[in-house]
This record gives C-alpha cells, structure tokens and sequence, in this order.
C-alpha cells in the first residue's frame, strides 16, 4: 500500500498488539503526516504466567508500557478502554463504544485483528480477545458507523475507506516499512512485561518476521494485512 492517509484508527485487544501487528505501519504513515489513533480494548492484567503477580499492578506496568511505545510510534492520541483481560464480550455496547470513536476520530482507514485467524500451524491458536476484538471492530466498521440508525446517540455516521486486519493467514496488501523498522523493533521492546527473553530479543523476532513479510513484497521489511475496500 503507497497511499497516505489522513487519519488512521487501529484498534487492538492488549497493550502490546498494534506495535505487533502494525506498528511499522502507524510509525511510517506518522511520519509521512497522518494523525494516527489507538484504542486498546483490555488492560492486559492477565498476560503473565507468574501466580504471585498481582493483575491490577501489570496493568498499570503495561500502560507505562504503552505510553513508552506510544511516544516512538508517534500516536496522536491512545485510549485504553480498560475491559479486564480475557474478558471481551462482541456486545452491543462495546460496539457502540467503537462506532462512536469511528465517528469522532473518522478515519480513512482503520487498522485491526483478523477474527477469522483461528490456528497458526501447531504452535498457537489466536487469543480469544483478539477474535472478539476483530468481529467487533468490523462490525463497528460497516455497517453500523456509516449507517445513521445504527446507534443513533453515538454521532454523525461517517464511511470508513479501508480496512486493514493484521495477525491474518491471508495477507493481500503489504505496507513497506523499510523506514521505520527500526521504530517498531524498539516500540515492541518497550513492552518488557511481554518479552522478557533476553535484551534484544523481540526486536530480532521483529526482523525476522518483516523481513520475511519483505520478500513476498519485495521490499526489505513489510507488515502484511489482509485489506478490505469499504469506500463509496
Ligand atoms: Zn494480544
């Protein structure tokens, strides 16, 4: 994808998820000027295997996480709607909180998770907030934000252009992110509560991952997405 847009709206489940999926991206289209929002949906409270820790401390470590990678990303503005982790439910009112950010924020394009990626090979099948986040967001997306008796309190509809789904089994649009790879690597490294290996090591996943993104592109270092034209 070459374009530009104006105004971005990504939307993830955990703290960590958007500089994942499309940190490179949102850094990139920063850079080029874009205004570029993140709400994330739960507090990640949940997302350690240490009984002893406390969940309400880990979210609190994970939004100074979030704020860190923020600033290096270049986010214009980053919402945390704060649903407890693991606990997302596609309700009426969790959409309704989504459309009203796509009306208020209304973004040409709008960044999220595949809900339709269920297993990765053998080793991972995609977190349920993920999933729920997904559906919800697309549902949110078209038709209920463009359409004026959906959700009639929660602001003037507004058309999103495109949709772009990270952490997809079938990617069909790549953004080159040759630029702005050395961002994202040092904006997942800012989540330490998530990647505890060793220094270093979740910005080499990183590489690894977009370098191989970059061959099927034929760039350096891509994310992949699968893309939806939902424009008039
Ligand atoms: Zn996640």
């Amino acid at each position: 994808m070459e374009e530009t847009p104006g105004v971005v709206l990504a939307v993830y489940a955990h703290p960590d998820d958007a500089d994942v999926g499309c940190g490179g991206a949102l850094a990139r289209w920063d850079k080029a000027g874009c205004a570029v929002h993140l709400v994330v949906c739960t507090d990640g409270g949940k997302g350690t295997t240490d009984p002893d820790v406390v969940p309400e401390h880990l979210a609190a470590e994970r939004a100074a996480e979030l704020d860190a990678s923020s600033a290096l990303i270049g986010l214009s503005s980053v919402e945390n709607l704060g649903f407890p982790d693991g606990q997302l439910t596609d309700s009426d009112g969790f959409r309704c909180t989504l459309v009203t950010r796509v009306r208020a924020l209304r973004p040409e394009v709008v960044c999220g998770h595949d809900p339709t990626a269920m297993f990765f090979g053998q080793d991972y099948f995609n977190h349920r907030d993920h999933r729920i986040a997904g559906a919800a967001l697309l549902d949110a997306v078209a038709p209920a934000a463009g359409l004026p008796h959906y959700f009639p309190d929660a602001g003037p509809p507004h058309q999103v252009s495109t949709v772009l789904l990270s952490g997809t089994l079938e990617p069909d649009e790549w953004v080159d992110v040759t630029d702005t790879i050395e961002t994202k690597a040092a904006a997942v490294e800012c989540h330490r509560t998530q990647f505890s290996g060793q220094s270093g090591w979740a910005g080499e996943a990183v590489r690894d991952r977009a370098a191989e993104e970059g061959r099927r592109a034929g760039v350096a270092y891509a994310e992949g997405f699968r893309r939806l034209n939902l424009g008039v």
